[in-house]
């Protein structure tokens, strides 16, 4: 039996834990289910999980969801995140909440001595190298959750890290693949929320759509696997179905391949070191005969070169653009900034926020805030 705490178990990977966990009730028991707003799901799955700590994050759905469980310890805020990982029962930490505010409870689930289900790329965008040691120091396994990471991981098995040539981190290319600025300049939020494989949150979605995602997950690459920026090369896959690939030092490379859904990654997470049968439609070559690949178009889609600058000048770098990131990508959710104007203010982020070298997580927290102040004047021009 893993017990199993869920940190955002209302959003997209947190219903599909949840149905793993169903499909699983022997071996799967549900310790805390924490969401930021959605308080009549939470309800719902805090009635069937029966965890032992619900959180809801935004105060105001406090009373509600503490009526609605008598017998639950019921908690609020961000800060509640950080006591909810910390039960001695659990085995492993599920990070599935969106955006930097992940990095505390992870922080705490690692230093708790928890193991990481890591579905939260921002956390090890903002503070790659600070998670990496912590983890190393008390032991805690990082378990990807990440289709192309698990696809890395998977591939790394029974293999030894220091001879990894390269890796291949596979794109869909998103709803505006072969598009140019002219069209992306006027594309809408209905548009871009249309990913043509995968089902996800809508931050991602639009992530996807601009490449961003690719981006972060290049820097989640890094430190998972201690790669430099030139080892992690970004290739267009539309199908999405061999979700990355690994090529050694003698040339050889493996791929894991699959239909895109994200229970199957979930999946071996809660499972690993184990796989575990499961009934998930099984992938047929004869109805995929064209696995095709192509280069990035990095001239109409900057945020990964964006990204990559970021990733190879290091620091608190990475920080400012996921920072502003999140800013832009809200505010393009809410009409207020043009999809390629996304690109325009994380760039100016960049540019303009200090720079620091050897940050402490005081700093990656400071940087955070100030970028994210930074870049909400932008978008309210
Ligand atoms: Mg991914």
């Amino acid at each position: 039996m893993k017990n199993i705490a869920i940190l955002g178990s209302t959003g997209s990977i947190g219903t599909q834990a949840l149905e793993v966990v169903r499909a699983n009730p022997a071996r799967y028991k549900v310790d805390v289910l924490t969401a930021q707003r959605n308080a009549e799901l939470l309800i719902a799955q805090a009635l069937e999980f029966q965890p032992e700590v619900v959180v809801i994050t935004c105060e105001e759905h406090y009373a509600q969801v503490k009526q609605a469980l008598p017998n639950t310890e019921v908690l609020c805020g961000e800060d509640a995140l950080v006591a909810a990982v910390q039960l001695p029962q659990t085995n492993l930490v599920l990070t599935a909440i969106m955006g930097a505010v992940g990095l505390k409870p992870t922080i705490a689930a690692i230093e708790a001595k928890k193991d990481i289900g890591l579905a939260n790329k921002e956390t090890l965008v903002v503070a790659g190298e600070l998670i990496m040691q912590l983890a190393k120091a008390h032991g805690v396994k990082i378990i990807p959750v990440d289709s192309e990471h698990s696809a890395i991981f998977q591939c790394l098995t029974g293999e030894d890290i220091n001879d990894i040539e390269k890796i291949y981190l596979t794109a869909s290319g998103g709803p505006f693949r072969g598009k140019d600025r002219s069209f992306l300049a006027h594309v809408t939020k209905k548009e871009a929320l249309k990913h043509p494989n995968w089902v996800m949150g809508a931050k991602i979605t639009i992530d996807s759509a601009s490449l961003m995602n690719k981006g972060l997950e290049a820097i989640e690459a890094k430190w998972l696997f201690g790669l430099q920026a030139e080892q992690i090369e970004v290739v267009v896959h539309p199908q999405s179905i061999i979700h990355s690939m690994v090529q050694f030092t003698d040339g050889s490379i493996k791929a894991q391949m699959g239909l895109p859904d994200m229970k199957l990654p979930i999946h071996y997470a809660f499972s690993y070191p184990n796989r575990l049968k499961s009934d998930f439609e099984r992938f047929s070559f004869l109805k995929y005969p064209q696995l095709t690949f192509a280069e990035p178009d990095l001239q109409n889609f900057r945020n990964l070169q964006l990204a990559y600058i970021a990733m190879e000048k290091g620091g608190n770098m990475p920080c400012i653009i996921n920072a502003a990131n999140e800013v832009v990508v809200d505010a393009f959710l809410k009409e207020q900034v043009g999809f390629l104007e996304m690109s325009d203010i994380i760039e100016t982020c960049m540019q303009d926020i200090p720079f620091i070298e050897k940050p402490t997580l005081n700093n990656y927290l400071e940087t955070d805030q100030q970028t994210r102040i930074f870049a909400s004047r932008h978008v309210t021009k």
